[in-house]
């Protein structure tokens, strides 16, 4: 039995203070409150509840920052995703495990308990097939294993370039399948995750550009009950597409067609009317915003006010991997509201602050869309959580909403300082405890890509 002593904690009810946090194996024991710390109780300023990542892919960690040079007056995410191609065409399974480790180690410093990775890299260089089909599953599945952060696996059917059925790439052979290929992808990745602790398999059809209704269809029948992602409405080619192809806009056309419930998760929804924003809200799935690669990429604005006044659930996710900033998601998902609406306070709602609004509804879609168990400081609950230090200067006598403003709207960075996940400390005084050797196997990846 682990005891942790926090002067304030964020449980399941609201703030609490002078609390005994008790952790038995990978679960929270109990919570007492109002009580004195005990002789040999770990002592913390702050534990808040950690955070899902509910959308990322991994191996795009390791491009970050080399896509920041205008290529021709309409630099935008199709361009951005030639250079992506590229980069993904020559990793080696070594090297995306390398990359991966390194990304989710980030993810756990920033204060990330789980990642939904979106994982679409399956083969061998040029399109070849490997012997093993989960080969380059199996590499991500490590990657969280040595890291310790949760996985949401959501293998990626992925089988056209565009509506319609179109044939994919050759800068596309790495991630495409026929739906029986698919369908053995997926058994080998429940077998790989079934020896993590809380893992979790999904399925994840790329897009409307990439499967047919057909395949849609199929995949998602594949894993009944089981997390359901897929990207959707990010640009606006891809509506204008959709729209010659159906007659109707992407997400429309997902909601009259396809089983959309609570098992779904819409990745971006960017671009969506009225009608779409209530079709969501009432199916009961969550959209998957992923504000910092939204802003890099040049996608748009989610409308977060009136999706939210129609009961919707989001989740944040770091998708790109450009930054990966679990304060850095939050703030700019209300900023960008502020900069379109010219007024303050957006997403701040039923008393609570902006802070405290963002994380609890974080907190709800990202567990949620990812098949995990109901995220929350409880007894009974996963032992997941984070330590918050009240030395940073924006931390300075901060107490209850104040504490996730402070972090997330005017810190600079130092603000998580250990971090549990299944109730093993894997973060402390904010470095990852193999953060030396995930580092330097990161870099000789990077090296040989770059060489
Ligand atoms: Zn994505």
């Amino acid at each position: 039995m682990t005891v942790l002593y926090a002067e304030n904690l964020l449980s399941a009810e609201g703030w609490v203070k002078s609390v005994r946090l008790l952790v038995a194996g990978q679960r929270i024991a109990d919570i007492q409150v109002g009580v004195p710390a005990e002789p040999g109780d770990e002592r913390h300023a702050v534990i808040v509840p950690a955070l899902s990542n509910l959308h990322s892919h991994a191996f795009q960690r390791g491009m970050a920052g080399l896509a920041e040079v205008r290529g021709s007056s309409t630099d935008n995410f199709w361009s951005w995703r030639e250079l992506m191609y590229r980069f993904a065409s020559r990793m080696s399974p070594e090297q995306l495990e390398a990359i991966a480790a390194q990304a989710y180690m980030e993810m756990l410093e920033a204060g990330f308990c789980r990642v939904g990775e979106f994982h679409y890299l399956h083969h061998d260089i040029d399109g070849r097939r490997f012997a093993d089909p989960g080969e380059m599953a199996a590499r991500i599945v490590r990657a969280a294993g040595m890291t310790g952060l949760h996985l949401t696996l959501l293998p990626v059917f992925y089988a056209h370039s565009s509506f319609g059925g179109k044939a994919p790439s050759p800068a596309q052979n790495r991630f495409v399948h026929d739906l029986d290929g698919y369908a053995r992808l997926v058994d080998r990745c429940r077998e790989l995750v079934a020896t993590t602790s809380h893992g979790v398999v999904g399925v994840a059809p790329h897009s409307l550009r990439a499967v047919t209704p057909e395949e849609l269809d199929r995949v998602v029948r594949l894993l009944p009950g089981a997390p359901v992602h897929i990207h959707i409405a990010e640009q606006l080619g891809e509506v204008r597409d959709c729209v010659a192809w159906a007659g109707s806009r992407p997400v429309r056309w997902l909601l009259d067609h396809a089983p959309v419930d609570p098992r779904w998760c819409l990745v971006h929804a960017t671009h969506i009317d009225r009608d779409e924003i209530a079709g969501i809200a009432r199916s009961g799935a969550s959209v998957g915003l992923c504000p910092v690669t939204e802003a890099n990429l040049g996608d748009g604005i989610f409308p977060v006010l009136e999706f939210l006044a129609e009961g919707g659930r989001f989740g944040v996710g770091t998708d790109s991997n450009v930054c990966i900033s679990l304060a850095g998601e939050l703030s700019l998902l209300e900023y960008s509201q502020r900069l379109s609406r010219k007024v303050r306070n957006v997403v701040s709602l039923g008393g609570h602050s902006t802070g405290m609004t963002l994380y609890r509804q974080a907190l709800d879609g990202g567990a949620r869309s990812l098949g995990a168990a109901p995220a929350g400081l409880a007894e009974g609950a996963v032992a997941d959580f984070v330590s918050l230090s009240l030395d940073e200067p924006a931390m300075e006598c901060r107490v209850g909403d104040a504490v996730l403003d402070s972090w997330l709207f005017a810190s600079t960075g130092g603000v998580v300082d250990s971090v549990w996940v299944g109730g093993e400390k894997l973060v402390e005084g904010g470095r990852h405890r193999h953060r030396d050797r995930v580092r330097s196997v990161y870099s000789k990846a990077i090296r040989e890509l770059c060489a």
